[in-house]
């Protein structure tokens, strides 16, 4: 905002996320692809962009829209401390979690969630796709508590929810009722298909969730090949059965770890296929970095991760998401953007600087959860703007910095934002 009060301020913002070239062709830009732009808007709406010439890198600071979390888990967020997992592998995740989803109650549910979306929201996130455990006796509370908070939150932060339960579930008729009122929400359905597996029975499992998706015109997010053993068997299995169903459905594979370990050719082939049934993919590094590849006393020697560079290339969507937030599966992060674009760096090798290195943070990542706005800055775009205390994606990336956020035209700081019903 300039000294007199006007809606506008001087920023630098990333050359590839400004929708019109033409808008920014006589700006500065730097190394890093940041160019120097006048922003002004009215209303909730951003009504000019113009370049401005910059005498010094550090007079301006960096500007983003607000970003995008494509796989989190809020109805377990902040339980490491009640069900910790000091082994830190895949098999000591999945026994805490069913340990502590056995003692789950409704309010622990509403307690983690509302605090995840205060801090997203204060991080800078506008959307986030949360998994939802959703087998057991409180998996009805826990969807009542949180569709209640993606009503109370919807003009802060838009909720997807995914249905996360074992593939069996879908065939059962309870499976098909929780089908019906996700779908009827506007929600998706998810599952687990990690190896080792039956073959023929994961087979029919998937045809009849894609059967169940296709009647409920529902889309699919799956946690898929999360392993370091029968590369890609899960999404081998998938196309197999895409092949033989067809569907309209948005279909989503997260993890998609083990797909990295295919020989190139293969892995080549994968990627077209995927293509080509327009699945999307969201690569969770963290997560895989933390519980994959674990052997008592080695360090690993691979690197597991969705091959996001391959698939890009191939004309798949990618998304970066944070995944797990302290709970048995991964005992730190935070819901920071900012800081899941540091860590991935060097874990996935994505620069901000390229596009392709940051679109999974952003364009993609929104085009994936198919939000209204791909985050793209350029006149008649909302107004809703992430301003880091950095002047640079090196600083920004470094320690994560103070940040302001700007909702509907308005800076949050400024805002009154209803308070909690848990009163964190
Ligand atoms: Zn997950």
């Amino acid at each position: 905002m300039d000294e007199k009060g006007h809606n506008s301020l001087d920023a630098w913002v990333p050359r590839s996320l400004v929708r019109s070239g033409k808008e920014v062709l006589s700006a500065s830009v730097t190394a890093e692809g940041l160019c120097s732009v006048r922003i002004g808007w009215e209303g909730g709406v951003i009504t000019s962009l113009e370049p401005i010439h910059c005498e010094s890198k550090s007079s301006l600071k960096l500007l983003l829209p607000r970003l995008v979390e494509p796989h989190t888990h809020i109805d377990k967020a902040f339980t490491w401390f009640e069900t910790p997992n000091l082994a830190g592998d895949y098999q000591g995740a999945l026994a805490a979690n069913l340990q502590g989803h056995k003692n789950r109650m409704p309010q622990d549910v509403l307690v983690r969630a509302e605090r995840a979306l205060g801090l997203a929201l204060n991080n800078g996130h506008r959307a986030i796709r949360s998994h939802v455990d959703s087998f057991g006796p409180v998996a009805d509370q826990s969807w009542e508590v949180l569709l209640g908070l993606r009503s109370e939150w919807q003009s802060l932060i838009e909720l997807q929810l995914v249905a996360l339960v074992p593939l069996e579930y879908w065939t059962t008729s309870q499976g098909y009722l929780l089908a019906s009122r996700v779908a009827a929400a506007g929600c998706l359905l998810g599952g687990v298909l990690v190896p080792p597996f039956d073959k023929e029975a994961s087979r029919s499992l998937l045809c009849h969730l894609i059967k169940t998706a296709n009647d409920l015109n529902c889309g699919i997010d799956l946690h898929i090949d999360e392993s370091q053993i029968e590369p890609a068997a899960g999404i081998k299995l998938l196309i197999e059965v895409l092949d033989q169903i067809g569907t309209n459905v948005s279909i989503t594979c997260s993890h998609l770890s083990s797909m990295s370990l295919l020989p190139r050719r293969a892995l080549q082939r994968m990627a077209d296929h995927l293509a080509q049934h327009e699945i999307n993919v969201v690569a969770l590094p963290l997560t895989n970095a933390w519980l994959l590849g674990r052997k008592t006393g080695k360090t690993p020697d691979q690197r597991l991760l969705a091959p996001v560079a391959q698939l890009q290339q191939a004309g798949v969507k990618v998304a970066v998401g944070g995944d797990n937030v302290q709970d048995p599966w991964f005992p730190i992060g935070n819901l920071d953007p900012l800081a899941l674009m540091s860590f991935s760096m060097p874990f996935a090798q994505l620069a901000p600087w390229k596009r392709l290195g940051l679109s999974p943070f952003t364009t993609s990542a929104a085009n994936l959860m198919g939000l209204e706005w791909d985050g793209t800055i350029g006149i008649g775009s909302p107004a809703e703007l992430l301003l880091l205390d950095a002047s640079s994606w090196s600083e920004a990336l470094s320690s994560p910095p103070q940040r302001r956020v700007l909702i509907h035209g308005c800076w949050a700081d400024e805002m009154t934002i209803p308070r909690t019903k848990s009163k964190l």
